[in-house]
């Protein structure tokens, strides 16, 4: 844990009593502050009692007494309207902040050189921070890894000048992090997403660009325009900036060509890493995701043999294009995470020939925008209760059946790709769906499929991402 001292002797207020508000209420009285806490949910505030934190409704509290008030990044700092302890603590003057500002703030007074690598984009983030602080940890740094991903950030170990820290930052969390200095901060990419939340695409685009204006080297991906002009401002205002870019070759920065991770010096090139062979690099958007963090182990002093060997050890994470099985030529890849088309497109873009099993709950505009991809498509295994409408639009396009459930998609698909002589080919759960027609949730979908793919006979597991 990491006790927060900054606010050691004065007095703070909590809302939002889930399982990071508990622990950054521990981190306060940790660190000698008088906290009050508070939810809307009676068990969480009684969850809350129980383990020793000071809890009473706010509405009663006196405001000008606190010296901060700090809210959970669930509860709506803005849109769709300020949740009433804001409007309280705005009427009081009282500042707002949340966990990843009290970890910034610790940082910044216990050890202001402990590397911190600040991560945020609309896609690619957990892959982004999972696959940094392997890299590091492969290494032999001291790594801890949190935020919006795993442990909540102030449950990590306390700051130290060799501790490098790896956070994935969301844009609820950035809006409540006025100071965030990460040594190096990442945008990997923005487009429309969260906007009940954040009101406009200018609005949810300025609060990302917060992460990067604060940090020492600000880590873009150029290839939205958004993440462009974010890139062209703060260069323009004087900021170290790199630029990464999945697809072009640029002037300075670092870009991929195929598989090649390139770093580019005034219009001079060489290769700096490569993704040939990492099954749980493959895709365009995995070689944005690389090349930000090579981009940022570089700037905390990794050499090039370290980084490649991080690379080539990443296990992937569980749910994302995550490999669970093969048998002789066949591939079983989970990527349950895919709960809607704009999702699912990475994965039935990154294989060539693939057996695909989609459906469950349905989301709005189906799958025609994937219609691109039904070249790749070997044949269609339909579930849950977009199978009706997902077969319309497939129509003569792709062959298909309606397997009902995913256990016998999985086998039927297997069975149909054992058969199959056109070399490698994938059996491949990306579904454009949600899942609870069938499924408590996507993890618990994904690990349906893996158990169905293990039970296939001959079937070898490929480990690692759980
Ligand atoms: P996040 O944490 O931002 O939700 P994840 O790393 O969990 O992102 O990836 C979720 C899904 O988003 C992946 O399964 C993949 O389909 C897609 N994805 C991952 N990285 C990128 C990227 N850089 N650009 C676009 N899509 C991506």
């Amino acid at each position: 844990m990491i006790p927060a001292a900054s606010f050691a002797g004065k007095r703070v207020s909590l809302f939002g009593l889930g399982g990071s508000g508990i622990a950054t209420a521990r981190a306060l009285i940790e660190g000698g502050a008088d906290v009050l806490a508070w939810d809307d949910n009676p068990d969480s505030v009684a969850k809350a009692a129980a383990v020793g934190i000071s809890t009473g409704d706010l509405r009663a509290a006196d405001w000008a007494g606190f010296s901060a008030f700090v809210l959970s990044p669930g509860v709506p700092l803005t849109h769709p309207k300020p949740h009433w302890t804001v409007e309280l603590a705005r009427g009081s003057g009282v500042e707002v902040i949340g966990d990843i500002e009290l970890f910034c703030r610790e940082r910044t007074l216990s050890a202001a050189e402990a590397p911190f690598i600040g991560i945020t984009g609309t896609n690619g983030k957990s892959t982004t921070t999972a696959l940094t602080a392997h890299i590091l940890q492969a290494s032999g740094r001291d790594t801890q890894m949190g935020g919006n991903i795993g442990r909540a950030v102030m449950t990590l170990d306390p700051p130290r000048p060799d501790r490098h820290y790896v956070v994935e930052c969301s844009s609820y969390q950035i809006d409540l992090a006025p100071s965030i200095n990460p040594t190096a901060g990442i945008l990997l990419n923005l487009t429309p997403d969260h906007l009940d939340r954040h009101g406009t695409m200018q609005h949810y685009a300025s609060i990302k660009e917060r992460l990067v204006a604060g940090s020492e080297t600000a880590i873009i991906g150029i290839d939205d325009s958004w993440c462009a002009q974010i890139a062209e401002r703060l260069e323009r205002a004087g900021r170290h900036v790199i630029r990464i870019s999945k697809r072009l070759p640029l002037t300075d920065g670092y870009f991929a060509d195929g598989s090649n991770l390139m770093e580019a010096v005034h219009g001079r090139y060489s290769r700096v890493a490569f993704l040939e062979g990492i099954g749980s690099l493959r895709g365009q958007h995995n070689a944005q995701n690389a090349l930000a963090a090579v981009a940022a182990c570089l700037k905390v002093g990794l050499d090039l043999g370290e980084i490649q060997s991080g690379l080539e050890s990443f296990p992937g994470l569980a749910h994302r294009m995550e490999q669970v099985g093969r048998k002789d030529h066949v591939l079983f890849v989970n990527d349950s995470k895919a709960t809607n088309a704009d999702a699912a497109a990475p994965a039935l873009s990154s294989f060539s020939r693939i057996y695909w099993i989609a459906g469950g709950l349905p989301k709005e505009g189906g799958i025609e925008p994937l219609r691109g991809f039904f070249p790749r498509l070997a044949k269609a295994y339909l579930i849950g209760e977009a199978a009706p409408a997902f077969s319309a639009t497939l129509g003569e396009a792709v062959p298909y059946e309606i397997s009902g459930t995913l256990a016998a998609a999985v086998e039927h698909a297997a069975h149909d790709a054992a058969r199959d002589d056109g070399g490698e080919v994938v059996v491949l759960l990306s579904p454009a769906c949600a899942s609870f027609d069938q499924f408590k949730n996507f993890e618990v979908r994904g690990e349906a499929f893996r158990q169905a793919a293990s039970a296939i006979d001959g079937v070898k597991p490929i480990g690692g991402a759980r």
